[in-house]
């Protein structure tokens, strides 16, 4: 998968990197190259577009860091970014199946590879999360679509539900309910009929069966070599049915992925799977960072980056705690600290987390913070110039009105903060002359 676009890519970035110096016109051209390079992998345009755009800004603001290239640093601007577009939430892969049994809806166009995935799932359930599994073709109208389950089922040791003919799909979802609850199967997997293209018929069947079955996932599987096609497939189905996730097919045979990356930027759906071939092994999950890295194909020139980056926070962190260690603690310091609590989950989360510091924590003016507050504090300190952020001392009454009224609050709240600035300032000071200090930075960074 992937091939041709990883080639175009490959060609834009091995000349970027090998510059030196490199120019916004530079970047331009070769961001310019980029977009072209996905619109011809039938990535769509305003995906494409977006993606541009987004890394043409992560590039502007980027930290720059002497061992690498800026070329280098743009390579890892898009990959990062490219992980962003193909990545949906939860891990890779993973299904909601918890309460027994746990219904699955397969759903699809007719020759999209759908009763090929029911089995492939079925299998990999089976093996790997050792799951009991039922699966049931609803494909009333293809000749034969139910004896091929039943052939695979065979095949991988996976039970189908005994074909009756003459009964719709809607009373095959249900006897397929019933025998998973008798049978104790954990997961029952129902095929669903598909048709050359999405019609009323088709659409008003599979809802039928989603009503009575009331899936834990529904699934679409879509051929991934119809590129665009595939995602307007999928929003229809997702408007009409549904889906929680894609499975895209033929991954095996393409050239182009347009599919996988624009799928979840315009149907907000992650693709949970992806088929690479007809054996019943070649399902994968799909892993946004693992394709992002095989587009690319510049694993090296990520992995250099990522360590200079590293280095670099690291430089800035042992910077900053000589500052503390002098008491130097302002608001761009106070900022920071902020900032990371709203990813810790507020003042206690973090400080639960810094050895010794759970007892002072109760004892500040922080305690308690939560993320509104913590919303309104970053608010306050943005309201201020450079200057005052360096220097807090500088805020007299009239700076701390105009701050007030800048980010829309009152003066007693800028007051807190600021006494809550000192008071970090003080701690900061204390811990540094034990190792105390050290030990806690080393914890958040
Ligand atoms: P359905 O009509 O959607 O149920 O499609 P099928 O499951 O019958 O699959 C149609 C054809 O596509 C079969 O010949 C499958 O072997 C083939 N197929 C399914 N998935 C893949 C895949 O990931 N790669 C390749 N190369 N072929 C696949």
């Amino acid at each position: 998968m992937f091939e041709n676009l990883s080639d175009r890519l490959g060609g834009v970035f091995d000349r970027l990197t090998k510059q030196g110096a490199l120019s916004e016109d530079d970047v331009r051209t070769a961001l310019r190259e980029v977009r072209v390079a996905l619109l011809e992998a039938d990535v769509s345009l305003p995906v494409a577009r977006n993606f541009i755009k987004a890394v043409e800004k992560k590039a502007t603001g980027a930290a720059v860091t002497k061992s690498v290239t800026p070329g280098q640093q743009v390579v890892k601007i898009v990959h990062d970014e490219l992980i962003e577009v193909l990545s949906g939430e939860g891990e890779p892969g993973e299904l909601r199946i918890d309460q027994a049994p746990a219904p699955i809806l397969m759903v699809g166009l007719q020759g999209g590879g759908k009763t090929t995935t029911t089995a492939k799932l079925a299998k990999r359930l089976t093996e790997r999360d050792k799951k009991k599994v039922l699966m049931a073709s609803l494909d009333v109208q293809r000749p034969a679509a139910m004896e091929q389950l039943e052939v695979l089922g065979k095949q991988i040791g996976v039970d189908t539900l005994p074909i009756v003919k003459g009964e719709d799909p809607v009373a095959i979802a249900k006897r397929a309910k019933t025998q998973a609850s008798l049978g104790g199967y954990d997961v029952y997997m129902l095929d669903t009929a598909g048709r050359l293209s999405i019609d009323e018929e088709l659409m008003a069947q599979v809802a039928a069966v989603r009503d009575v079955a009331n899936p834990r996932e529904t699934l679409l599987v879509v051929d991934g070599l119809t590129g665009q096609d595939a995602v307007h497939t999928a929003e229809n189905f997702d408007e009409r049915i549904g889906i929680s996730g894609v499975v895209l097919t033929r991954m095996d045979g393409d050239g182009r992925g347009g599919a996988a990356l624009s799928m979840r930027a315009i149907t907000g759906k992650p693709i949970k799977f992806v088929g690479l071939g007809e054996k019943m092994d070649a399902l994968e999950t799909f892993e946004p960072d693992r394709v992002a890295g095989r587009i690319l194909g510049m694993g090296d020139i990520v992995a250099l980056v990522e360590k200079a980056q590293q280095t670099l926070e690291a430089e800035q962190a042992e910077r900053m705690m000589k500052r503390f260690q002098k008491g130097q603690f302002n608001m761009n310091d106070l900022k920071m600290q902020l900032e990371q609590m709203q990813k810790m989950g507020g003042m206690e989360g973090m400080m639960s987390m810094m050895p010794g510091m759970g007892k002072m924590a109760k004892q500040m003016d922080g305690a308690g913070i939560d993320d509104s507050m913590l919303r309104r504090q970053i608010a306050l300190i943005n309201s201020m110039t450079k200057k005052e952020r360096a220097n807090p001392q500088l805020l007299q009454a009239s700076r701390k009105k105009r701050i007030a009224k800048g980010s829309g609050l009152e003066v007693s709240e800028l007051n807190k903060l600021l006494k809550m600035q000192r008071q970090m300032g003080d701690m900061m000071k204390k811990m540094g002359k034990g190792g105390a200090l050290k030990q806690a930075m080393s914890g958040m960074f």
